[in-house]
């Protein structure tokens, strides 16, 4: 059953008709391997080396920085564990925040269990990591850093690019999670300062299954897959290519339109939270109130419980989530609500909607309608 209302891009997005169009190709009849010798194969290496060409474009990178993966899970997995464990010898202290994606926390945890030690930072209540306090945490034997772009429950965007300066030239990897940011907002792999960077085409109108990691030039990149030497003999496997020629056509078209999408969903978040604020009492915002991603509303409605309420919603047709996709389901706060202090009153009531390039004022409005009748429901 699909979604009348859909209000939950961050936890995916729908494939648009030109990315279908780009990627079916490839699906039938461009079928070649892309490492065979006859034309069919070379077919298949050019139309990848070119999507590499445009992704690179995409986000102001080289080519030869892009590295194909499965998403945004295997990017992350990929540097803690590869790029951290390659360092082993120089040190094996890790740096990361409360408020990561569970692809890095939950690798950060694997890492402790092979003798690793993890600073896993406190953020502040808007859950923004403070540089200052990041340099306190730093140590001898300090060799990755990996502080997220863009929260995916509450928005808000982190100072990678302080955090970056503040590591510079002291030998220390940094690594974003970078995969709620990538089509989002602007991102210049050229200018800002980080080594590494996760990303992943399902949150940007592409297909599930495909992503990219960024490895800025000459950094370190430890194989991930070992076999047949695809991906410069780091990342082994048959390319997974209609994948990748969605992935590309997909970032082109956001970062072709990102001039006019991302202002008018900041205006379309502003006007929703706005009114959220002021037609429902007791209800709080959490994030930052505009450094966050444009299309993200993250509140907190006071005893009520998020569960009920998103099933109420649904039934109004709208599609919400409560903390993270890959932990709802368990009606447990988040960890990011829980890093932010919401109040206890507060916190089993955090609902996160988050827009896209389909979403207008009309759907905004009927969410706004279903949110005050659900909401008066549950406290009736
Ligand atoms: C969705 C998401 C991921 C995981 O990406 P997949 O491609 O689904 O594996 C990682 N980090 C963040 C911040 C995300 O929002």
């Amino acid at each position: 059953m699909s979604c009348k209302i859909y209000m939950d891009h961050a936890a995916t997005t729908e494939l648009l008709p030109e990315v279908k169009k780009a990627m079916e190709p490839y699906l039938m009849d461009e079928f070649g391997n892309a490492s065979t010798s006859y034309e069919m194969g070379k077919k298949t290496r050019r139309v990848l080396e070119e999507s590499r060409e445009r992704i690179a474009a995409a986000v102001d990178a080289h080519p030869e920085e892009i590295f194909f993966t499965s998403g945004g899970s295997e990017s992350d997995n990929w540097v803690i564990k590869n790029v951290a464990g390659a360092k082993k010898k120089t040190g094996k202290h890790i740096i990361t925040s409360k408020i990561e994606h569970h692809a890095v926390l939950r690798s950060c945890e694997y890492m402790e269990s092979l003798g690793y030690d993890v600073t896993y930072l406190d953020v502040d209540e808007y859950g923004m990591v403070d540089t200052k306090t990041l340099r306190d945490a730093l140590r001898e034997d300090t060799t990755l850093v990996s502080i997220m772009t863009g929260n995916n429950e509450i928005g808000t965007i982190e100072p990678v690019a302080e955090i970056g300066k503040e590591l510079k030239g002291k030998g220390i990897a940094f690594h974003t999670d970078a995969v709620q940011a990538v089509g989002q907002i602007p991102l210049s792999m050229a200018r800002l300062p980080v080594d590494y960077l996760s990303a992943s085409a399902h949150k940007f109108h592409g297909p599930k299954g495909v992503g990219f990691l960024y490895v800025r030039k000459d950094r370190d990149l430890p194989s991930f897959i070992h076999g047949g030497g695809q991906e410069r003999g780091k990342r082994a496997g048959t390319e997974n290519v209609a994948g990748i020629v969605g992935m590309a056509e997909a970032l082109s078209i956001a970062a072709g339109e990102m001039h006019l999408t991302r202002p008018r969903l900041v205006r379309l978040r502003n006007y929703f939270t706005e009114r959220l604020l002021h037609e429902i009492p007791d209800i709080r915002l959490n994030g930052h109130p505009y450094k966050r991603l444009p299309g993200n509303v993250n509140v907190s409605v006071k005893d009520v419980d998020a569960t009920s309420l998103l099933i109420l919603l649904e039934e109004e047709g709208v599609c919400a989530s409560a903390g993270s996709a890959c932990s709802s389901g368990q009606t447990r706060v988040s960890h990011v609500i829980d890093a932010i202090q919401v109040p206890s009153e507060w916190a089993p009531g955090s609902i996160r909607f988050t827009m896209g390039r389909q979403t207008g004022k009309a759907e905004v409005d009927a969410t706004i309608n279903a949110m005050k009748k659900c909401v008066q429901i549950l406290r009736g």
